[in-house]
């Protein structure tokens, strides 16, 4: 995977079956509408839903998109992310100095800097 210079976080919601498959690792996929402009590098938080319930259970999953395909008889507008799980840390905003989030190498830009 190619070093980022910065990166997104995106809150998304799932529904509990491949919320689980993810968790367990047997699911190291997601696919999404491509909406977000989802790029290699950028951070999912996932967010565990019950689309009958219309809650969130309050549990999430990080995740590090660590490829992004596209074409290949793919409907237009949709994405194939390959992810794996990620811990999040406390890091500075590069532009401002605000707490923000980074991971490994990589660093973020806070909301109003990106
Ligand atoms: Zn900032």
């Amino acid at each position: 995977m190619k070093t980022v210079d910065s990166f997104r976080i995106h809150n998304i919601k799932c529904w509990p079956e491949p919320f689980a498959a993810l968790e367990r690792g047997d699911k190291t996929c997601e696919v999404r509408k491509n909406d977000r402009n989802y790029r290699v590098g950028d951070v999912l938080v996932i967010n565990e839903y019950y689309p009958d319930a219309t809650f969130v259970t309050g549990c999430t999953l990080t995740m590090l998109v660590t490829h992004i395909t596209t074409g290949f008889g793919l409907p237009g507008g949709l994405v194939v992310m390959s992810v794996r799980p990620v811990k999040l840390k406390d890091m500075r905003c590069e532009s401002c100095g605000r707490l923000s989030h980074g991971y490994d190498d990589a660093h973020t830009h806070c909301e109003d800097c990106l």
